[in-house]
């Protein structure tokens, strides 16, 4: 495979293991991540993005011809709107001229069946209208009132990334320029982020009860690192702006059969 890949989140679970299985299928990947990577970058702030960027684009020789943004973070914190968003969608917007300049361009990020789940509107809109200073406000606010509340802006972050994948795609920046952009979005995954939550009995009794998962149950790495793979292949050229669950059936579970009562 004659492709340049940069993968972010690349040192741990989803981001690594697509990168592994990237570079096992002879792909040139260069990772970003807070460390252990060939980018070493803080995606939760503006400055680390732009420089993210511009390293990346530097080490692919000008050229990028697929992006998989997995860098992100659960914690009930105000940091997780930034990383979650903004340092996937900024990142990208940042990568876009590069991946223009390849045959067959590319991106896929990670979402998550989360943004399904009760989440701020405020936040979402402020995400959206591209206001990372109102949303991380919002965002202190949920987390100074406790892990519980403060939970609510990881199902934002991700409620408001698949929307700018949906909003995004097919603009002429993406669609109109031959670039393909879509999610996955991952039921419960096993990695080093769930691994303290489903150590317990109790953690893992929360998780199921809010992520039914009833096909195979929880997923290893490889199952959404697979598809990311296939979103950014040559293969693929007419999906586009698709939040697919990969999710053991979760969304389904818990949407049921009718998604299509918006057109009735
Ligand atoms: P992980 O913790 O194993 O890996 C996340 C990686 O992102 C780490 O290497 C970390 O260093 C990197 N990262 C975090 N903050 C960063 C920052 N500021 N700058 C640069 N890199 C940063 O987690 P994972 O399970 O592989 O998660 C990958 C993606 O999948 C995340 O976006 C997560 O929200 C999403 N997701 C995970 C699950 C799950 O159950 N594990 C489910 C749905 C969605």
């Amino acid at each position: 495979m004659n492709r340049t890949y940069v993968v972010t989140g690349s040192a741990s679970g989803i981001g690594a293991t697509t990168a592994r299985l990237l570079t096992e299928r002879g792909a040139r990947v260069i990772g970003i991540d807070l460390r252990d990577a060939d980018v070493e970058a803080d995606l939760s702030t503006p400055e680390g993005r732009s420089a993210a960027a511009e390293a990346a684009i530097e080490q692919a020789g000008g050229r990028i011809d697929a992006v998989i943004a997995c860098a992100g973070i659960s914690a009930p914190i105000a940091k997780t709107i930034s990383v979650n968003y903004f340092g996937v969608t900024e990142l990208l917007e940042a990568l876009r001229p590069a991946l223009a300049k390849s045959d067959a361009p590319r991106a896929a990020v990670v979402s998550s069946m989360a943004s399904l789940q009760p989440n701020s509107a405020e936040m979402v809109d402020a995400a959206l209208a591209g206001d990372e200073a109102s949303a991380v406000e919002i965002a202190e606010g949920l987390a100074a009132q406790g892990p519980e509340i403060g939970y609510l802006v990881y199902p934002s972050s991700k409620r408001a990334l698949s929307r700018w994948v949906r909003r995004r795609s097919i603009s002429p920046e993406w669609a109109g320029a031959g670039i393909p952009l879509n999610a996955v979005a991952p039921g419960t995954v096993l990695t080093p982020m769930t691994e303290q939550l489903l150590a317990t009995h109790e953690g893992r009794a929360m998780v199921d009860a809010a992520v039914p998962m009833p096909l195979n149950y929880h997923q290893p790495p490889e199952s959404v690192a697979n598809l990311l793979i296939w979103l950014t292949s040559v293969e693929n050229s007419h999906l586009a702006g698709q939040v697919i669950y990969d999710d053991g059936g979760a969304e389904v579970t818990l949407r049921g059969e009718d998604v299509w009562s918006w057109a009735d």
